[in-house]
């Protein structure tokens, strides 16, 4: 790894956020080897912890990292939840706010001319995008709605040979929250994907097929 490369996956390690470092450094390297050509996007900036991983490997492959939020939180980020975490909120609206915190970490990556916000409820962005995706990385509601959303939202627009990453995927119901494991599950069920890794919760798939 070169210097620029090691003090990012040192940044992404120290960002808040919900990624394990060997999962994390799973997403790098599947960023780092994708196949075809085209942007990536990520679904659940946060604080732009997932957005190092993803966007280091984005710049050295001379592509863009879309990441989708509203940075207003999930369902579970919010007050009373588990993930609940309160200096986030912002008091002028005591809503959740992401966004100020995701821009300090791509400013202090250095990472501005890779990694591009996309601020926006992800259906919404969804239904007028029309770039084919290199790499798809879901990460965002992971409630039945959402997730289920997400997966027909995106998983259209990628590319043939591209790489999907779905993240807090638990086989086990004891482990976590259904969502995420189902609609790896539609992948999987649809012919149109082939498995190429799991580390931890998060499982990468290769579109090798038409159908979703
Ligand atoms: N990838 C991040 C964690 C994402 S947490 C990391 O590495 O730490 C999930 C995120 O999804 C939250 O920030 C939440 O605001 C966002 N989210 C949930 N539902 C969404 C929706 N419908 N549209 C856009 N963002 C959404
Ligand atoms: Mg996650």
């Amino acid at each position: 790894m070169d210097e620029r490369l090691v003090d990012l996956m040192a940044l992404a390690g120290s960002t808040r956020g919900f990624m394990p470092p060997d999962e994390g450094m799973a997403l790098h390297r599947h960023a780092s080897e994708v196949a075809v050509d085209g942007p990536f996007l990520e679904v659940g900036s946060y604080c732009g912890k997932s957005a190092v991983y993803l966007g280091s490997a984005a710049e050295s492959r001379g592509r863009v990292l879309y990441s989708v939020d509203h940075h207003q939180g999930s369902e579970e980020n919010q007050p009373g939840w588990e993930w609940h975490e309160p200096d986030l909120v912002d008091s002028a609206t005591g809503r959740i706010d992401t966004l100020p915190t995701f821009r300090r970490t791509i400013q202090e990556a250095a990472l501005e001319a890779t990694v591009v916000a996309v601020v926006g409820d992800s259906p919404v962005v969804a239904a007028s995008w029309a770039t084919p995706l290199a790499l798809l990385f879901i990460d965002g509601g992971h409630g039945a709605e959402p997730a289920h959303a997400d997966y027909e939202g995106w998983v259209p627009h990628l590319c043939r040979g591209g790489t999907l990453l779905i993240h807090d995927v638990f086989p086990d119901p004891a482990d976590g929250g259904r969502p995420p494991f189902e609609i790896y599950g539609r992948a999987m069920g649809s012919g149109a994907f082939t498995e190429v890794d799991a580390v931890g919760s998060l499982r990468a798939l290769c579109r090798t097929g038409e159908g979703i």
